[in-house]
């Protein structure tokens, strides 16, 4: 038996409108009458309380029966299962999931090499969805907000939070070991009555899914979601590694290694800081073509050197780049990335996540010449205060994005979105809930 709060809202004893909405016809019928309402409600007419929220809450205090992509096993295809899900609880958020992607980060833990292994579980993370109910002292988000999921989160209150440097909240930040909400340490999600763990406390391959507040950042409702959803990670992370943390000056040389969606951000972020020269590394030759619409002037396969990639970026730059971003997650990529450096100034910043036991190992030496080692999640931006600003820049056209979505599927066939990435094919692939 289920010991969440709340009814259960099951198959047969659905109650009007939900019964009526569920579904396709349920978003068909909240987009056309959200589309009508952002119109009254940008007019000033906010006050308005249109039929989305009535329609919306009839949902609120039960738990919903839908569909998630359910990892029972390590390494092997998600199963599209019916699972219940429970009401947001203090301080959470249940939304609807309208677009979700896949980053990386869920593929190694769906392999879990060399990452602890938690099933079943209900992965992805980058995504946008709308605020279907919120729990107890929720009071800045409300019901049809567009939202971000984030990984990591702001409390607001911890030192961190408090801190303009840094994003790594004390109560939120990313934990990929925990499966479960910090609030009572139980999953939201369950079938049968058998709890199913969250990943990164987002589990966006599902309908709904519930999140804490504070890993919310909430958007410019007129932002297109099919799009925006690639900002709740990897896009973000790799311009931030790139704008907030390397912090390249106009002229200098970057170095990009690993030109998936994420490295290619870090070069999206060279370019707008005005980089002059951005080398592209990466052991498949496929990805040399595709980056060159990132800005990426040269490239670089360390598979076709006979020497160490840190000595032939040093060759090509008279002794190293100015800035490097590390995108692949390889241990033997992130001491490359350190090692091509210039010294005196030159700054690498790792960014992919590595297997558990990898250790990082370098002479000493090459950081007493100077050198900067750091290290970043979400680009080292605070997901409630600083990610509508990225959301803007899409906005007024500073930002691509399009380039990024080289594939979409239903998510009836999201395995296939993990094959893509298996095989190397295409940066981003948007997963449409509704279909
Ligand atoms: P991706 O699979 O799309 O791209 C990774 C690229 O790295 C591929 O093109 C691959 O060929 C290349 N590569 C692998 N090993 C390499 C090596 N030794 N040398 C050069 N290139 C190599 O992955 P993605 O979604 O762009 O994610 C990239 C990394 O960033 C992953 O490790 C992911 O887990 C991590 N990530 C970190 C954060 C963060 O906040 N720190 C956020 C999102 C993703
Ligand atoms: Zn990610
Ligand atoms: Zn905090």
């Amino acid at each position: 038996m289920s010991s969440y709060m709340g009814h259960r809202l099951t198959g047969t004893n659905l109650t009007p409108p939900f019964n009526k909405l569920n579904k396709k016809s349920f978003d068909t019928y909240f987009s056309s009458i959200k589309a009508a309402f952002w119109g009254l409600e940008t007019k000033g007419f906010r006050s308005i309380h249109s039929p989305i929220e009535s329609a919306m809450s009839s949902t609120a205090g039960l738990v919903i029966p839908c569909k998630a992509a359910v990892a029972w096993e390590a390494g092997k295809p998600l199963v599209i299962e019916q699972v219940e899900v429970a009401p947001p609880q203090a301080l959470e958020v249940r939304i609807k999931i309208k677009y979700t992607s896949l980053c990386h980060t869920d593929l190694y833990f769906w392999e879990a090499k060399g990452q602890t292994p938690l099933f079943p579980r209900i992965f992805g993370h980058e995504a946008a969805g709308i605020v279907e109910s919120v729990g107890e002292g929720v009071s800045d988000l409300k019901v049809g907000d567009h939202v971000l999921p984030v990984f990591t989160g702001e409390c607001g209150e911890c030192r961190h939070c408090q801190s303009e440097e840094s994003n790594m909240c004390d109560l939120l930040r990313i934990n990929t070991d925990r499966g479960v909400m910090i609030s009572d340490g139980k999953s939201r999600f369950s079938i049968d009555g058998v709890p199913i763990n969250h990943f990164l406390g987002t589990s966006t391959f599902s309908e709904y899914t519930v999140v804490h507040r504070g890993c919310l950042a909430k958007l410019n409702p007129l932002a297109p979601l099919d799009k925006v959803c690639v900002l709740s990670c990897g896009i973000s992370t790799g311009l931030g590694a790139t704008l907030n943390v390397a912090k390249p000056k106009k002229g200098s040389s970057v170095a990009v290694f690993g030109l998936g969606a994420v490295g290619l951000a870090a070069a999206e972020g060279a370019r707008i800081a005005g980089a002059s020269r951005i080398i592209g590394v990466d052991l498949n030759p496929s990805r040399f073509e595709e980056a060159k619409k990132f800005g990426v002037t040269e490239f670089v396969n360390p598979k076709e050197h006979d020497r160490p990639v840190q000595q032939v970026i040093a060759e090509m730059t008279n002794g190293g780049v100015d800035r490097s971003v590390e995108c692949t997650g390889h241990i033997d990529a992130m001491i490359a990335a350190f090692e091509c450096v210039h010294d005196g100034w030159g700054v690498a910043v790792l960014v992919g996540v590595p297997n558990k036991e990898a250790v990082f190992m370098t002479k000493p030496i090459n950081l007493l010449n100077e050198r900067t080692l750091k290290g970043t999640f979400f680009g080292n931006y605070k997901p409630r205060t600083d990610l509508p600003s990225v959301v803007e820049m899409y906005m007024n056209k500073k930002l691509e994005l399009d380039k990024f979505i080289t594939h979409r599927l239903p998510f009836s066939d999201i395995n296939k979105a993990f094959e893509l990435m298996l095989k190397g094919q295409g940066l981003r692939c948007i997963i449409n809930m509704e279909e």
